[in-house]
């Protein structure tokens, strides 16, 4: 039977300690409102969460006196980002022009990230982070969202709160208990995600590669690669029925400098199956619920830009809700308010994420060697091209501030 100590009840009960719910519940409890952030997971080590720190992230760590202290951390720093399509390089984006402190993303295993963070917020007296307990439901009365049910180390356990945020991801329970709308967009890609050592001669930054009807794209974490393998969706029992000699040889055909390694792929338990979503809730709230992050908006692999999303509407959360929190005053009307002000950004970063993936698509369905299309070679020649999409990766539509309260 679930019990209700006194001690657990807070102002806000913030579900998963991913990207936006450690940046949340760290803005909150900065400005003095009462946190508890559950995260299921006993500590914040799983490879299969990116790894890009985008400048307008690093922004908000400048601006919050963090930035010095987290460039300590072991990183690589990428200022430009290209694709080997057909085995010519194409310069895609260039972060020196980005209007930011830093100019490149900050590429560090996620769970350095968090755990800076986490650190960070664990001083503050009004913060507190829950690590292996899991949300299972939602407390609500009269169609109000008061508290979460959660499973805790010790068994289940009621934590009364003003306010909950769902911030638990793609698969969230929140916005379903919550029975929030939800709109898919369908995506027609998934990503095979599996390692493969480093040498020191190989290139540095992360790279796409294109050719053969593949996309590859290499994640460069010291002493190996993460790898995606994008394939198209409902592929991989195919892929796997063709053996694993073939899966390594197209891997070499597409990334040749791979030759001789990709032997260390010797069982398909070394590749996971990530599935690719695009959707949105249709309504991100309702009276003492609100969903952020991949939970109100779940953001594909492409452009690596995820994570600043969810950090952004961390960040405008913070802002927008605090002084009603602090003083007691939430109203639906707040909560409304986050969606109203950020799904816009979000709903057309998706909608060139969803253009994107019909283009990897039409590359999958080819076959043969691929010929770069004139289209990518103009656009690539033209002096500043390549600071648009850096924008639009580095800072993103709606770069959120730190408002101070
Ligand atoms: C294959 C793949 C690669 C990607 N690579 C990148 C990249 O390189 N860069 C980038 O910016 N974006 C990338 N993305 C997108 C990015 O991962 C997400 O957009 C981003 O992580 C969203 O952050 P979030 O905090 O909203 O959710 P998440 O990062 O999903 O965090 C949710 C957290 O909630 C926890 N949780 C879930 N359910 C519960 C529960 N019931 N109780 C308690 N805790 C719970 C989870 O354990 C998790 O820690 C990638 C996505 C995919 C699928």
């Amino acid at each position: 039977m679930a019990t209700t100590p006194n001690s657990l009840a807070t102002t806000c009960c913030i579900i998963g300690g991913g990207p936006a719910g450690i940046m949340l519940g760290f803005l909150l409890a900065r400005a003095g409102v009462h946190v508890t952030v559950l995260e299921k997971h006993k500590d914040f080590f799983r490879d299969f969460r990116g790894d890009t720190i985008h400048p307008s992230t690093l922004d908000l760590l400048y601006e919050l006196g963090l930035l010095e202290k987290f460039l300590t951390i072991p990183h690589s720093q990428v200022a430009a980002l290209s694709a080997i399509i057909g085995g010519q390089r194409f310069p895609i984006a260039d972060f020196s022009h980005v209007p930011t402190h830093c100019k490149f993303i900050a590429l560090m295993p996620q769970w350095d990230f968090l755990n800076f963070l986490a650190t960070e917020a664990s001083h503050l007296p009004t913060f507190t982070l829950r690590m292996g307990w899991e949300a299972t439901g939602l407390i609500q009365q009269n169609g109000i969202t008061t508290g979460v049910r959660a499973n805790s180390p010790e068994g289940p356990v009621e934590i009364p709160a003003t306010l909950t945020v769902g911030c638990d991801g793609r698969h969230a329970i929140s916005r379903d208990a919550g029975h929030l709308p939800l709109k898919d967009d369908g995506v027609p890609i998934d990503v095979l995600w599996l390692k493969i050592g480093r040498q020191s001669s190989d290139p540095e930054n992360a790279l796409g590669y294109i050719n053969y009807g593949r996309l590859i794209i290499l994640i460069n974490r010291d002493d190996y690669f993460q790898i995606g393998y994008i394939i198209a969706k409902g592929d991989f029992p195919a892929i796997q029925q063709q053996g694993l000699p073939a899966f390594q040889q197209s891997l070499e055909r597409i990334v040749p400098f791979l030759a001789g390694r990709t032997a260390e792929i010797d069982s398909w338990d070394k590749v996971k199956l990530l599935t690719i979503q695009v959707n949105r809730l249709l309504q991100w709230s309702s009276p003492g619920l609100l969903c952020i992050g991949d939970a109100a908006h779940a953001m594909s692999p492409v452009g690596g830009i995820g994570i600043n999303i969810a950090i952004q509407d961390a960040v405008a959360t913070a802002n927008i809700l605090t002084e009603a929190l602090l003083s007691n005053t939430l109203s639906p009307h707040n909560l409304a308010q986050v969606q109203h002000y950020r799904e816009d950004a979000v709903h057309n970063t998706q909608r060139v994420q969803v253009f994107a993936h019909r283009i990897l698509n039409r590359v999958l369905h080819s076959n043969g060697p691929i010929r770069p299309p004139l289209l990518l070679r103009l656009l690539t020649s033209i002096p500043g091209f390549q600071h648009l999409p850096a924008r639009f990766v580095g800072v993103g539509l709606q770069p959120q501030h730190i408002k101070n309260f």
